[in-house]
């Protein structure tokens, strides 16, 4: 079989390879573009919760953006995605009672989906694409990308050839193995030395009534503790699985489903390691590992009353009897006391505490705490110009390159990518 032949392939169908394929494809002609992703729909966040962040720095990788850029494109991206924005209320109260404890209260432009409405979102923007010429292959893998003497292109599935002039690669936090496998061959650099490592907290609508006047409250601690995905209304906390071990994760459906009267949300410290460190996904999959191990093969949970007594949860207390509601991701029952590195805990602890006194009620006995949240940002190539191209005609982008946390950055990420091709094939 002949290879099919593009001007421009995009491996990874989320948002930062649909923000590309929609800004390639605002200039007539359109280029030819296949974009392919190993799933049917696009995986990740567009599809899970969709919550959409429009305030630099929310979602960008600093070190790869300045507010100014993130605001150009920012535009762009809500043009694309047609976000029905949040209002907030007491914004100011919330402020204040946080700067008296050095704690910092971010306002943020947000939108929020539902994974419930999340298919038809992906549905609308896959059409608006076809409709501009864009080819799909779905259920389809990229095994290797190539850029040398011989031509430009990818391996699908380790034997279809797809031949272009550019190729983007944005296969997200979960192509992280592929994307490192790439960046050897082709011979890029790649820095690999930032992890989050947290804890998703559960608890009910009356214990974080703040989500009632401000959706996802960005809240920054000291100790690089944040804040990060609140999720309301009809919310639940989720295992994100890989194949070695479990996370924790939350999503929320939209707003035309019941409430369960129930809040999550992650508490992320960030951790930079520093020389003679190799792998900052190596420490993420270690850590994951060791509280998979002490959980029996799934991730912990605690009450927070147990963890200020000291003692480990057990099974018995995560009823309707002594406390006041069941978890909604019923994981191991045990003390994360074993399986947090204790400055990591005693970090996210002294934020919970302050955010206790911001929000009082948060740290209710009944609380629950589960672990690990862990996010593997960063496997950071070498970028040769702004555009985040890696090689001559190879562009990395999204949460999977580390120039993205979230829908937005990497939207717009994909947008950068696309206007350095815009340039090269002018
Ligand atoms: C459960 C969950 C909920 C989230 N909720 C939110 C939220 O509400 N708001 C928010 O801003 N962020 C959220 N995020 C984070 C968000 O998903 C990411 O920041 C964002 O999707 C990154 O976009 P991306 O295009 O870089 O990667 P992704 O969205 O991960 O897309 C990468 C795509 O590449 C494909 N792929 C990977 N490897 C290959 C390969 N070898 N061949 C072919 N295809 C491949 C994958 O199947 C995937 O579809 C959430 C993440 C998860 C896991």
């Amino acid at each position: 079989m002949p290879p099919r032949t593009c001007d421009i392939v995009i491996v990874g169908t989320g948002p930062a390879g649909l923000g590309a394929a929609f800004r390639l494809t605002e200039r007539t002609p359109a280029p030819a573009i296949i974009m392919v992703d190993r799933e049917r729909v696009s995986s990740g966040g567009l599809l899970n919760d969709c919550k959409q962040n429009y305030t630099f720095p929310i979602g960008f990788a600093t070190d790869s953006w300045t507010k100014e850029e993130a605001e150009r494109l920012l535009p762009r991206v809500e043009n694309c995605l047609k976000p029905e924005i949040k209002e907030k209320r007491h914004l100011s109260i919330y402020r204040r009672r946080a700067e008296r404890l050095g704690v910092t209260l971010l306002d943020v432009r947000q939108a929020h989906v539902g994974t419930d409405r999340s298919r038809d979102l992906i549905r609308r923007l896959v059409t608006e694409l076809e409709a501009r010429g864009v080819a799909f292959l779905l259920s389809r893998e990229v095994t290797d990308v190539f850029d040398g003497p011989d031509g430009v292109g990818i391996v699908i599935d380790g034997t279809e050839t797809v031949r272009a002039r550019k190729v983007i690669v944005a296969p997200g936090r979960k192509g992280f193995d592929f994307l490192q496998e790439i960046m050897e061959r082709l011979s890029v650099p790649y820095i690999d030395n930032i992890v989050d490592v947290g804890v998703r907290i559960e608890t009910t609508l009356s214990n974080y009534p703040i989500v009632n006047d401000y959706y996802d409250p960005k809240f920054l601690f000291p100790g690089g503790v944040r804040t990060f995905c609140t999720n309301s209304g009809h919310a639940r906390v989720v295992l994100e699985k890989y194949q070695k071990f479990s996370l924790v994760n939350g999503h929320a459906l939209s707003t035309a489903q019941a409430s369960n009267d129930l809040v999550n949300f992650a508490l992320l410290k960030t951790i930079g390691l520093k020389d003679p460190v190799r792998s900052g996904h190596q420490m993420a999959v270690y850590l994951a590992r060791l509280a998979n191990e002490i959980g029996g093969g799934r991730p912990l949970m605690q009450r927070v009353g147990d963890f200020r007594m000291g003692k480990r949860s057990t099974l018995e207390t995560f009823n309707d009897d002594l406390y006041a509601f069941p978890p909604s991701c019923p994981v191991t029952a045990g003390d994360l006391g074993l399986a947090v590195p204790a400055k990591i805990m005693r970090t996210i602890w002294a934020a919970l505490k302050k955010l206790d006194t911001i929000v009082p009620g948060v740290l209710h006995p009944s609380t629950i705490m589960y672990y690990p949240e862990i996010k593997m940002y960063a496997n950071k190539p070498a970028f040769l110009d702004g555009h985040f191209r890696v090689s001559g005609n190879v562009y990395m982008a999204g949460d999977g390159a580390g120039t993205s946390r979230g829908i937005t950055g990497a939207w717009a990420s994909g947008i950068r990518a696309a206007e350095g091709i815009m340039e090269a094939i002018r």
